[in-house]
């Protein structure tokens, strides 16, 4: 096994699915029954076999699979605007809409330090917990997103590199601005200093030197958030969202919790070096696969083993179509659907007992993708959701500028 992170078998998983269908008979007669009922000038006949009915499913209801908890599903935005890069941005009116979806919802809107301390110290989050977080701290998110977001009175992150904000570079929020936002419900979180490409190391850099220069990147970029906003959460977000286990050792070893971009829920169990939250910006703003996104739930997955040579999610040029072999807890029959970046669905080989070979047909592109997979819960319309990421050299292999 190159990695693996374990949890315990969900407490749900044992509970029947055909509490839910007989529930919704017995609706269906009670619906049919009322409607009789209210049809019928003789309504006394129909009361008593509706009192039974609804005694029933009284009874029925009590053991119906109780609603899942314990875990988080975090948003991640970039700008909210019109006026910049599209596979960035979601507009002011899309950004609104899901917002309102959350409230309409009833969502609760969680403080993420908070949430993320609650998950680790198994103190109970309940379900439909989200966080939202906005990475780069664009100008937009102050003058857009913020007062959505006070109007609904939310917290929410904003991931910052202080180089930007010290440089005052016009698009981005000034640390006024920041300072305004944290005393109203805002984290300012980590970034790393000057936005770099975590993975590629300095032409004749060593690995400790390389090792340095990240713990600098991240320290300093701690210290200017805490001088400007007197907060220091030890929370990071990977540049475009790299790492591999160099540096999520690192991150765990300065005592941090960094996020990844690969898509999923969270819970207890998850790496707290390389957490998923969802990219929401250009093609992933449509609000029909934004409702099953937050609907989501994390996969049990006891291990995730990648066939590359570095053992991890960064493959070589000539690693083109790697496998990853998932090893879930859930060993039940289950319909495992996978799809990589650019080539929709890609075969998954059932290997029993709970393990499942995955791999993409085609080579994968140089530079950053993803599997995602997904199999039905036993609640409708949610999904256990897990994704990996892949990050391939260029030729001669080298890390592409994109
Ligand atoms: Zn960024």
């Amino acid at each position: 096994m190159k990695w693996h992170f374990s949890r315990p078998a969900n407490p749900n998983h044992g509970i029947t699915p055909m509490a839910p269908l007989l529930i919704t008979v017995l609706s269906s007669w009670l619906w049919a029954t009322t409607k009789m009922t209210v049809l019928s000038d003789q309504s006394q006949i129909f009361l008593p076999p509706l009192a039974i009915v609804a005694l029933l499913a009284l009874a029925v209801g009590t053991s119906v699979a109780e609603t899942p908890s314990n875990h988080l599903v975090v948003l991640q935005y970039h700008h909210v605007s019109t006026s910049t890069p599209a596979s960035t941005s979601i507009t002011p009116e899309q950004f609104a809409a899901h917002m309102r979806w959350l409230a309409d919802n009833e969502y609760t809107v969680a403080n993420l330090p908070e949430a993320l301390r609650k998950l680790r110290n198994g103190e109970p989050l309940t379900d439909k917990t989200v966080a939202i977080t906005f990475d780069d701290g664009y100008k937009d998110n102050y003058s857009t997103a913020y007062p959505i977001l006070r109007k609904h009175g939310w917290p929410f992150t904003v991931f910052v590199n202080p180089e930007p904000h010290d440089q005052k570079l016009a698009g981005w929020a000034s640390w006024k601005e920041l300072r305004e936002m944290a005393k109203n419900g805002a984290s300012i979180a980590n970034h790393t200093t000057s936005h770099l490409f975590m993975l590629r190391r300095l032409p004749e850099e060593t690995v400790v030197e390389w090792r340095t220069r990240l713990t600098r990147e991240i320290v300093v970029a701690e210290e200017r958030i805490h001088d400007e906003t007197k907060q220091t959460h030890r929370i990071l977000a990977y540049p475009y969202g790299e790492s591999d286990i160099a540096i999520r050792e690192l991150i765990a070893d300065l005592g941090f919790i960094a996020f990844g971009q690969q898509s999923g829920a969270i819970d207890a169990d998850s790496d707290f070096s390389d957490l998923p939250r969802f990219p929401l910006s250009g093609p992933y703003s449509a609000m029909d696969s934004f409702q099953t996104k937050m609907k989501s739930l994390p996969m049990p997955v006891f291990s995730a083993t990648p066939d590359s040579a570095a053992l991890d999610g960064t493959l070589t040029y000539a690693e083109t179509r790697p496998a990853l072999t998932l090893q879930l807890h859930d060993s039940s029959q289950l319909v495992l659907n996978c799809f990589a970046s650019g080539q929709g669905a890609i075969p998954v080989i059932d290997q029993d007992n709970g393990r499942y070979l995955i791999r993409a047909p085609e080579s994968l592109p140089v530079g950053r993708s993803r599997y995602n997979c997904t199999y039905a819960s036993e609640w409708p319309g949610r999904y256990y959701w897990y994704s990996y990421a892949w990050v391939r050299r260029d030729e001669g292999d080298v890390w592409s500028h994109n």
